[in-house]
């Protein structure tokens, strides 16, 4: 095979196949790989060429043709994105680079099902564009057809069983089931050889697969439902070897008593047809006895629905058929994608119900780039899946490529504990996909961290306590403190106060009547200011804590500037929610609190300090309107320093706790500096 069977192939469906560029971009793949072998002694480049042959026959477009012959150019040869996107253009460039992120989904030998579980829908999430993981697809496929070439039995191995748990069933969640039964066949033989071999003897003396016994069925049944006036598809697909012998392992059954070797199927437009249809199998072919079931009244556990009856078939042969309306086909077949599918189809083909998917097998490729619209419009299969499935979670990368599943809104300093409580302790810097950023940066999904440690890091910063999002980084920050001298927490805490206090606009602490003093240290269960301030240094006391006890929120806020602050509907839409659900749930406190709230606002001035850049006001705005925070002016005021830019926010509060989720959220942002508020 080379080059021109791909282009010959591709032109077949791609009418505007831009020849030259497919050409040149196997031509550069062929150049990247130069010298380079696989573990069957041929060129590199077989590899890709093979990859975009599969490809081909699901009729994918140019673009995806050509990441095909590119996907492994930026992990394994001395050529970048960069070069790839001069030459390609951005589009290329960024499916190439989805495909070396999914190549980055880490499996182990010994993980359990919930791990891989999140490494399919790890899978599914860094997949921006449906094309890339069906590069992915056809790329592991054709390693596993070349896998025994592989010289180390443990990879091989490996690779087998990260394909049978990882890409089949991705495979078939999206359909493709060409992929997913010859990758489970393939994987099948490397990981059970004896009962691979075994399975194939029996199915290969069988008569249930013989092609002209289910051509004769096929045909035999289309005449009579044609005579009946049913409009229905019949067809038919050989069970492969892997889901026999799972399913002769899982029901115990012997070989000869499975009957849907061959499923053939009746695809009819509604339940009504379903069962007029079975009454059509049943005056063609002779049923056996007891073998009716009626899923569709009664359906499977998971939701399966289907009549199944078996019978005996052309020659006497004992057949299943499986008689379904289209869209318990569709949730059958494609399960989670079978919402998109359908919707993307409906009403569609010429008021016919019938999804234009079912036509042929290669309308599969067109419904891919079809999604590829539908991203336009705003309905995104994939992005809907993150917003169900990934909602609060978010998967980062260790330089090694492990996977880390962390809470949405995570930072470095939390990644770092989670990897080891010294990693934490000694944390300088974090590189985040190969920059140099604070470690307080919030952590996105797909990123790669690399935690640069330091001996002389003085130990992790008290300020993390607050800014932290997972239970573990906070225990083990506290766990430090715990051991240093208390004249140290002393003074760390004294800094930490200072700075809470700065940001909220104040300068000292302030002084306190002596009866509310006594009354606030026994609250804190310290005996003296010293004793608070060395708690607060140890973490266990929170400095926020601390300054409620201190202030009343008018001492902070002052007096409400507008009654009712009506106008900005939206942006407080979040505490009018509160407000209706504390009046709904009939809870008083709540409700007298919500209605301070809803009916006050304060205007509050704050402070920002930071390093301009493209989008900062952007960000700043953002992360303010996100928190229903109503921006009322900024202004620019002049630095010392010509890096930094003083900004002065005004902004609209519901109450302290808004502000302070406004100043918090400010603080992580990139680039800012500092923050604090107007005294
Ligand atoms: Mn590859």
């Amino acid at each position: 095979m080379d080059i021109s069977t791909i282009v010959k192939a591709a032109k077949e469906y791609l009418p505007d196949l831009n020849e030259k560029r497919l050409v040149s971009a196997y031509d550069f793949a062929k150049k990247a790989h130069d010298g380079q072998k696989r573990s069957d002694g041929s060129p590199y480049s077989t590899h890709p060429l093979a990859t975009a042959k599969i490809l081909t026959e699901f009729k994918v477009d140019e673009d995806t043709l050509i990441t095909a012959f590119l996907h492994d150019v930026p992990e394994d040869t001395k050529y970048t994105l960069k070069d790839i996107e001069k030459m390609f253009g951005k589009k290329v460039s960024c499916l190439v680079e989805g495909v070396t992120k999914l190549s980055k989904v880490q499996y182990k030998h010994d993980m359990a099902e919930r791990q891989i579980e999140s490494l399919k829908r790890l899978f599914f999430h860094s997949a921006k564009d449906l094309r890339i993981i069906l590069v992915k697809l056809a790329d592991r496929l054709h390693n596993m057809r070349t896998l025994q070439y592989l010289p180390i039995r443990g990879k091989r191995i490996r690779i087998a069983k990260e394909s049978l748990e990882i890409y089949a069933p991705i495979a078939n969640l999206l359909g493709i089931w060409e992929i997913k039964s010859e990758m489970e066949d393939l994987c099948f033989e490397f990981l059970y050889p004896d009962d691979f071999k075994r399975t194939k003897q029996l199915v290969e003396e069988s008569s249930l697969r013989n092609d002209e016994v289910i051509h004769k069925t096929v045909r035999k049944i289309k005449i009579s439902l044609t005579k009946h006036n049913i409009k229905a598809e019949v067809r038919a697909r050989k069970k492969n070897l892997y889901s026999i012998f799972k399913k002769m392992l899982h029901t115990g059954k012997t070989f000869h008593d499975i009957y849907d070797l061959v499923a053939l199927r009746i695809i009819v437009e509604d339940i009504d047809a379903c069962y007029r249809a079975l009454g059509v199998v049943h005056q063609t072919f002779r049923p056996k006895h007891k073998r009716v079931k009626d899923y569709i009244a009664v359906p499977k556990v998971n939701g399966y629905q289907s009549l199944h009856t078996t019978v005996f078939g052309v020659d006497g042969t004992i057949t299943e058929f499986q008689i379904r309306t289209y869209e318990m086909h569709l949730e059958a077949e494609y399960g989670i994608a079978a919402h998109y599918f359908y919707n993307a189809s409906r009403g569609r083909v010429n008021g016919n119900r019938v999804p234009s998917i079912f036509k042929k097998h290669a309308e599969w490729a067109k419904k891919v780039l079809a999604i590829q619209k539908e991203v336009q419009t705003g309905y995104d299969f994939v992005e809907n899946l993150k917003f169900d499935i990934f909602q609060d979670r978010i998967f980062v990368f260790t330089p090694q490529g492990d996977v880390i599943d962390l809470p949405y809104g995570a930072n470095a300093v939390d990644f770092a504990y989670h990897i080891h409580s010294d990693v934490g302790n000694e944390a300088a810097n974090a590189e985040i996909n190969g920059e140099r950023l604070p470690l307080t940066t919030q952590l996105n999904t797909g990123d790669t961290i690399k935690i640069n440690r330091s001996k002389s890091s003085g130990g992790p910063h008290r300020g993390w306590l607050i800014l932290v999002k997972t239970g573990l980084a906070r225990t083990k920050i506290k766990e430090y403190f715990k051991k240093e001298s208390s004249q140290n927490n002393y003074a760390a805490g004294l800094r930490v106060l200072k700075r809470e206090l700065q940001l909220f606009g104040k300068n000292e602490l302030k002084k306190l009547p002596e009866i509310r003093e006594k009354e606030v240290l026994e609250k804190f269960d310290v005996d003296s200011i010293e004793a608070l301030m060395t708690g607060i240094g140890e973490g266990n006391i929170t400095v926020r804590n601390v300054i409620h006890e201190f202030y009343t929120s008018e001492e902070i806020l002052g007096k409400p500037t507008s009654k009712s602050g009506l106008k900005d509907d939206d942006l407080l839409s979040k505490r009018r929610f509160d407000h209706a659900m504390a009046i709904v749930l009939g809870n008083e406190e709540l409700k007298e609190k919500a209605d301070k709230n809803s009916l006050c606002l304060y205007r509050v001035e704050i402070n920002i300090i930071c390093h301009d850049r493209v989008g900062l006001l952007k960000d700043i705005a953002l992360t303010l309107s996100s928190l229903g925070v109503n921006i009322h002016e900024i202004k620019m005021a002049t630095t010392a320093n010509t890096v930094d830019r003083h900004m002065v926010v005004i902004i609209d509060v519901c109450d302290l706790e808004h502000l302070e989720e406004a100043l918090r959220a400010l603080t992580v942002v990139r680039d800012v500096v500092k923050i604090y508020k107007s005294s």
